[in-house]
């Protein structure tokens, strides 16, 4: 029978995706008899991210400052806004070099069943930032899945009454999957290849 300190922590590390409880018991035994150090790092370091890290309030991406720093960069003032929904949408596009422009970050996708309206997308965030002028072009990368493509349809319509260009990767990316999972190459090849909607 395991000391209810040690089946508290691992409780906690079933908060992580795909870890069940026989992965949270391994990593629970191994920081506690082979990794104390390693263990404190990750305590402190993890405390101290939610503590800080919030969203960017121009793109609503993770960072712990008031706006990202490609938000910050002049570079990428580029007048291009490319449409995510989720952070790591972007380390994979970022890591593809492909993209010059600035982001925004749904955190999500339109799923009325959820509950999730545009609001809950910042959608109205988006609309401020297109009827200010800076965005001359939209991509919208959103995953191919159903609530991905209501999604960009929905965001189509927003930057039509803008009168803002819009596009869509479509390329390569098979119908249901996930930006993500994608290699930067077939990335690459959805950027250029985007299709006007
Ligand atoms: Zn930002």
């Amino acid at each position: 029978m395991q000391s209810p300190l040690i089946q508290e922590l691992i409780e906690a590390f079933r908060v992580l995706p795909g870890v069940g409880p026989k992965s949270a018991q391994r990593m629970a035994y191994y920081l506690l008899e082979r990794n104390k150090k390693g263990g404190a790092v990750l305590a402190q370091t993890l405390a101290k991210a939610v503590e800080e890290v919030g969203h960017c309030s121009l793109c609503r991406t993770l960072t712990e400052e008031e706006t990202c720093s490609i938000c910050q960069s002049s570079r990428r003032a580029t007048g291009e806004l490319c449409i995510v929904e989720s952070p790591s949408d972007v380390t994979v596009i970022e890591q593809s070099g492909i993209f010059q422009g600035q982001y925004f970050v749904l955190m999500g996708h339109l799923s009325p069943i959820d509950g999730v309206g545009p609001s809950q997308i910042g959608l109205d965030l988006l609309e401020s930032r297109l009827s200010d002028k800076s965005v001359s072009e939209l991509i919208i990368a959103t995953n191919p899945t159903v609530e991905g493509e209501a999604t960009a349809h929905y965001i189509q319509q927003m930057a039509f009454k803008y009168e803002v260009k819009v596009s869509r990767l479509a390329q390569g990316i098979p119908m249901g999957g996930e930006l993500e999972y994608l290699d930067s190459g077939t990335l690459s090849q959805a950027f250029l290849a985007r299709r006007s909607m």
